[in-house]
């Protein structure tokens, strides 16, 4: 027998990926999120002016209010391993005691193909001074993608970053470059001649406008909460850092600068850290 409501949602939660306690109600979209996937945790109950914070997986989760609750944007990284992920909310209400809920969401799994490449010898043997580059570029987008603006910029669904019909193609690969393995595909690309216009998928604030070795010239967009979207291999930028920026805002144009066999945009989606499946984005189904 479970008397703690607190224990009893816990409980529940095992058994379903909804939990409802006194009036609160807690359910996730989509239901049965999978690794890569982002997805919204939806708090329902909690008045107006409340104040709901969240921690999944062990990392803090940021809530905004949106048209019928409170929702946070969940990024389970395309290395995460399937299985239970533990989540818990703590909400606080003028003239009420804090509570607190708790639960699980069970992670499915997801097969990455891999993918076999051959790129000429200087693009994946990298001489010292070249690798030393690459590894900072790298920590320099690592804390970009850490920092959270803790105003939601974005608004309604996000729009695809180029005017082509083809799905994007090889997120998550495993990839095997001159045959060695290296770090899986974080994003996906979209295969489309140069001068293509590459536009913004929500409003937000252009956070940086680089040339790096690996992604060639680039654009990231920092939509607020913590949510970056990531242009790669551009070949003109339209952009400068600072810029406020509307849904379909022309960004730049496909190129192949950086490491690329030939012109696409490679695009890529980060919640703080987690490395997630853009077209899961571009789907998710927005409330506002
Ligand atoms: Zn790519």
């Amino acid at each position: 027998m479970i008397r703690s409501p607190f224990l009893a949602a816990a409980a529940l939660a095992l058994l379903t990926s909804s939990v409802e306690a006194a009036d609160t109600k807690v359910s996730w979209r989509p239901a049965e999120p999978r690794v890569g996937d982002v997805a919204l945790l939806d708090v329902h109950g909690p008045a107006d002016g409340a104040t709901v914070e969240g921690v999944v997986a062990g990392r803090p989760v940021t809530f905004y209010r949106d048209g019928r609750g409170y929702a946070a944007l969940v990024g389970f990284d395309m290395e995460l391993a399937a299985g239970r992920q533990a989540w818990r909310i703590g909400i606080r209400e003028p003239g009420r005691p804090a509570r607190s809920l708790s639960g699980t969401v069970q992670l499915g799994g997801r097969e990455f193909p891999v993918q076999r490449l051959t790129l000429p010898a200087p693009m994946v043997d990298l001489d010292p001074e070249t690798e030393r580059r690459a590894v900072a570029e790298g920590r320099t987008l690592r804390s970009l993608y850490r920092t959270i603006t803790p105003e939601r910029l974005w608004r309604g669904p996000f729009a695809r970053p180029v005017a082509t019909n083809e799905p994007g193609t090889g997120f998550g690969s495993r990839r095997i470059i001159n045959g060695q393995p290296r770090a899986p595909h974080s994003g996906t690309d979209y295969s489309a001649p140069t001068g293509t216009p590459v536009v913004s998928v929500n409003d937000g604030r252009v956070a940086l406008v680089a040339e790096h070795f690996f992604p060639g010239r680039l654009v990231v967009v920092d939509h607020g909460l913590g949510l970056h979207t990531l242009y790669f291999h551009l070949d003109e930028t339209r952009v400068e850092i600072g810029d406020r920026v509307v849904r379909g805002q022309p960004l730049g144009t496909v190129g192949s600068t950086g490491r690329a066999t030939g012109p696409h945009l490679h695009f890529g989606v980060q919640v703080g850290a987690a490395r997630i499946d853009p077209e899961r984005l571009l789907t998710l189904p927005m409330r506002d």
